[in-house]
């Protein structure tokens, strides 16, 4: 679900026409194919997506996602929730995203660099007036992003990037961190609880899921369920995240048959009877088809849009309340302009400050959320559309849209 629509919002504000009409469609979508020789005779075709969703706020800011599952309407519901996110997070970027269909299992390290040379070049303009500012998303990681910026030689065309070429110390822990944040806001504010009273279950291991893991276990949240796309662990008493780590590395190495736990499915990761779901891997995993199983009292949504529309529904009649994905995962982007920001001053920012700076946003969206859903009487993610769809209105009259 990610984004309420605009007809629903109309109930809580009122929302100009032609605002309406501006958030409604998308400001670019480009769509193009990349093709790459081999070797005689073997070719390999991708196609590939740029969308600006509204970029009323400042330049479209999103990652880019490499999957085979990627299409453009996934990318178009990606640039969206980019649009809310930075609106919410009060960031001077528009909503972007970008997308590589691609299976990455199946080419080798030197097949995908050519790969992004190739978007490159295809998005050449783009990218070099700044109009579009990638960064990682699910598939792609600094690696990808190193390679854009050896291309354009512009600091401040892509976030994302390694520390030692111009990169922020903590953007790779930043989304997870701020995660996290809500996470903790969450014990104290809505369930009353302390750390080391709270459970939690995670799905997804790779960049979100393992750096909200960290965060959590080293303030002493107990981690009682992990999984990946190949399966998950439990362990009631807690899982030993550190430990975690040194079992499974990196994004390919699977968290089960980890030996201080056992194999649990992802369906029963998400019965678990935890205070805190966290969904931190792909969309719309919680669904009309699981919902009445969930077990938790509350779920924090790390992956971009985990929660379907019907899903949610049935949660909310539960009394189960879902903290939205622009709210909980918008720390990698508040990086992101502290990254992008430096590139363009030749500041430098240390990786403690950064996580005060995501801390700090984080919490203050969190108060205006709770402030704004007891005014309007709706769900945090009501309260939080409220919030964004109110800043990008205004910045649509400061700039004569309206
Ligand atoms: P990643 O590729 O690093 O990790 C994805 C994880 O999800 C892996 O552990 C993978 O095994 C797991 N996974 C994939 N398919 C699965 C399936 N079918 N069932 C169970 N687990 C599965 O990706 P990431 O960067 O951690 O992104 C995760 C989510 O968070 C995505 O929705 C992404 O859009 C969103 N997000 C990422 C960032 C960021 O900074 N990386 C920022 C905001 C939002």
């Amino acid at each position: 679900m990610a984004i309420i629509s605009i007809e629903r919002m109309k109930k809580f504000m009122d929302i100009p026409k032609a605002a309406e009409l501006l958030l409604t469609r998308n400001e670019k979508e480009i769509k193009f194919s990349i093709s790459l020789k081999l070797k005689k005779e073997e070719i390999i075709f991708c196609e590939g997506y740029v969308v600006y969703h509204n970029v009323v706020l400042g330049p479209a800011k999103g990652g880019i996602r490499i999957s085979p599952e990627v299409d453009i309407e996934e990318t178009k519901k990606l640039a969206t929730i980019m649009t809310y996110k930075n609106a919410l997070a009060k960031i001077p970027f528009g909503g972007g995203k970008s997308g590589i269909k691609l299976d990455t299992e199946r080419v080798d390290d030197f097949t995908r660099i050519s790969i992004i040379k190739e978007f490159v070049h295809m998005i050449k303009e783009e990218l070099e007036f700044n109009h579009y500012i990638p960064a990682p998303d699910l598939g792609s990681g600094p690696v990808d992003m190193a390679v854009i910026y050896g291309e354009l030689h512009r600091p401040e065309c892509v976030t994302g990037k390694p520390v030692r070429i111009g990169g922020l110390p903590g953007r790779r822990e930043a989304t997870g961190r701020g995660v996290a944040k809500s996470v903790f806001l969450t014990g104290e504010r809505i369930l009353k609880k302390k750390n080391s009273e709270i459970k939690v279950a995670i799905q997804g291991f790779g960049n979100v899921g393992r750096w909200t893991a960290y965060f959590l276990h080293k303030k002493g949240v107990k981690i009682v369920g992990v999984s990946d796309k190949w399966g998950g662990i439990y362990n009631e008493n807690g899982i030993d995240i550190e430990k975690l780590f040194l079992h499974s590395p990196d994004r390919n190495k699977t968290v089960a048959g980890f030996p201080e736990a056992e194999d649990i499915t992802n369906e029963e990761l998400f019965t678990l009877d935890v205070d805190i779901l966290i969904p931190a891997a792909i969309g719309g995993v919680v669904n009309e088809r699981n919902a009445e199983e969930i077990n938790a009292k509350v779920i924090v949504e790390g992956a971009n849009d985990p929660v379907s529309e019907k899903g949610e529904k049935i949660l909310y009649e539960r009394g189960i309340p879902v903290l939205p994905d622009f709210f909980c995962n918008s720390g990698g982007v508040i990086a992101s302009y502290i990254e992008w920001r430096n590139a363009k001053s030749g500041n430098q920012t240390e990786k403690e400050e950064v996580f005060e700076i995501i801390d700090k946003k984080i919490e203050k969206a969190f108060e205006e959320i709770e402030e704004i859903k007891g005014r309007i009487k709706g769900t945090y993610r009501e309260a939080a559309m409220y919030i964004a769809l109110t800043e990008l209105i205004e910045a649509m009259r400061e700039r004569a849209w309206l």
